[in-house]
């Protein structure tokens, strides 16, 4: 029988590109986001890939309707055998203007979404002695940069969050492991460069390289495919004992 796997935040970027490599391993999909042509998205990939997948338009910042969201989920397909964490937002500015609201936000969707939707799956993957948590982190979760206290400081809980899910998924079959990306060229980092060009004064070229990819010893962006192929890795039966690791694909950024 076709595994299942539910993407939060995978009606875009990151997690879009996650979930066509889980449908083309031939996983049934539950796809999750608050773009408003989400079903459309979800149709979309099970015709073009021959799987099942449908569109839960959840938002995160709300504990019940994560926990209805997989009761759903487990009663559609019969089970959540994987659960990717991937949704989150961004916002950039200093500590002493930073809102208080942003901060809610961003703990809330990168960081507290993940502990309920964990928990909320983990009974049905502890009674099938089956479960794969891939957690979405940055390398934000593993270094600092300036004016994302929110970020830095969700995506470091993320961090520590599989830690302790390794530990105590280990007796029942679930891993728990986090994926670090660099930058990623996604809708939200594609709309940036124009802006920063323009506000840095250079080209897009320049910005791309300049700003961007500063910290990348590898002089590209990572892609949505590159981080597809490890979570299908981390997903499988074979990766049984890679467990509460954090691992960077973000072209070097972190080997400094
Ligand atoms: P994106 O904006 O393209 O996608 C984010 C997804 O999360 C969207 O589907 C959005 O609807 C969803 N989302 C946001 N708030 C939500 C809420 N309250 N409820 C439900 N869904 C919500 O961004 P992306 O670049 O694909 O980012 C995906 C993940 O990867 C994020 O956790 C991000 O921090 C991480 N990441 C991105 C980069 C990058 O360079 N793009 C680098 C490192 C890590």
């Amino acid at each position: 029988m076709a595994k299942t796997a539910l993407i939060t935040g995978s009606s875009s970027g990151i997690g879009l590109g996650i979930a066509r490599s889980f449908a083309e391993a031939g996983y049934n999909l539950i796809f999750n986001g608050l773009e408003d042509n989400g079903a459309e998205i979800a149709a979309g990939v099970a015709s073009e890939f021959g799987i099942e997948t449908y569109f839960s338009p959840t938002n995160l910042m709300d504990p019940a309707a994560i926990r209805k969201m997989v009761e759903e989920a487990e009663s559609r397909f019969g089970g959540v055998d994987v659960l990717v964490n991937n949704a989150g937002v961004q916002y950039v500015a200093p500590i002493e203007e930073f809102p208080e609201s942003k901060w809610d936000l961003i703990l809330g969707v990168n960081l507290s979404a993940a502990f309920h939707a964990t928990k909320a799956v983990w009974p049905g993957m502890q009674s099938r002695g089956f479960g794969r948590i891939i957690n979405i982190a940055s390398v934000h979760g593993l270094k600092a940069s300036p004016f994302k206290t929110a970020y830095v400081a969700a995506k470091h809980g993320m961090v520590g969050l599989t830690k302790v899910l390794a530990l105590e998924g280990a007796e029942h079959g679930i891993t728990a492991n986090a994926i670090c990306p660099g930058y990623v060229k996604t809708p939200l980092v594609e709309k940036q460069i124009p802006e920063q060009a323009k506000s840095h004064g250079m080209t897009e070229e320049e910005v791309t390289e300049k700003v961007f990819l500063k910290a990348h010893a590898v002089k590209d962006f990572v892609k949505v495919e590159t981080l597809g192929a490890l979570a299908l890795f981390l997903a499988g039966e074979g990766a049984a004992t890679v467990t509460g690791t954090a691992i960077p694909v973000d072209g070097g950024w972190a080997a400094k």
